[in-house]
């Protein structure tokens, strides 16, 4: 199905096929933090993202959430719809951690009272700033009518990804998402995987993402496999 590659990120590559309307998604096994300013990578790491991945938004759009993806096509592949990416991550909080924790003095492990949702501005040279909906706006990355349903769909996403996350094991503390239009519609596209949310092991309160990484905790990959491993027992 792969045609020529059309670009190439951090951690994915991006093909197209035959159809104008889908590209296929190759993961890669690595793995970058600030602003890829740390680069690492691990052996698996592209193909247990990517079950995860897949794990998650069939869930997802089994229990309403609408997603790009159509279909696996190998370890590291996926087909997917070709969405316009709306340069905004979209993130969620539960619980207040990493920078955020840091910008306001509070100790990292706050519990929210309600689910905080947050716009950075999808932009490597500036380091991904935070937007308010009216600098978002001015800046026409989103229409008037989008941002509300920008927010109704992360707090959906929350409330579906926080139940199985509790069902495994995990508490989710937050998580990032990227949006794309097709046509009119907004689908859920990028990934889900430890790479963009925290998960705190609800026993041990260990640290099970990304965070392994950023603060040199080791288990990298034993933490990405055993992830995947719980979700897919929840998931089956
Ligand atoms: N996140 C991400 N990509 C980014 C920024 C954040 O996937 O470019 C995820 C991150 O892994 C975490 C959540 O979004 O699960 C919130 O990140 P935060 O803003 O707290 O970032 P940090 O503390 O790492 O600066």
């Amino acid at each position: 199905v792969r045609k020529e590659l059309l670009y190439e990120g951090k951690a994915k590559k991006i093909y197209s096929t035959e159809l104008q309307s889908e590209v296929v998604v190759e993961y890669k096994d690595s793995l970058t933090a600030f602003n890829a300013l740390k680069k690492g990578s691990f052996a698996g790491k592209g193909a247990l993202n990517l079950r995860m991945t897949a794990l998650l938004f069939e869930h997802l759009s089994k229990n309403g959430v609408p997603t790009h993806l159509i279909k696996q096509l190998g370890p590291t592949e996926l087909l997917v719809k070709k969405v316009e990416i709306i340069p905004l991550e979209v993130v969620v909080r539960n619980v207040l951690a990493g920078s955020t924790a840091k910008k306001f003095g509070i100790e990292e492990g706050q519990v929210l009272a309600k689910p905080l949702v947050e716009f950075y501005f999808k932009n490597d040279a500036l380091a991904d700033p935070f937007l308010s909906d009216d600098q978002a706006l001015m800046l026409g990355i989103v229409k008037e009518t989008e941002i509300p349903q920008l927010k109704t769909m992360a707090l959906k996403v929350n409330d579906v990804l926080a139940k199985v996350m509790n069902q495994a094991g995990m508490t989710l503390v937050d998580f990032k998402i990227e949006i794309g239009r097709e046509g009119n519609r907004l689908l859920l596209a990028d990934e889900i995987s430890p790479d963009c949310c925290r998960l705190w092991d609800k026993k041990t309160g260990e640290k099970m993402d990304k965070d392994r990484f950023r603060r040199d905790l080791g288990n990298v990959a034993e933490t990405y496999q055993e992830v995947c491993k719980r979700l897919s027992e929840v998931l089956k």
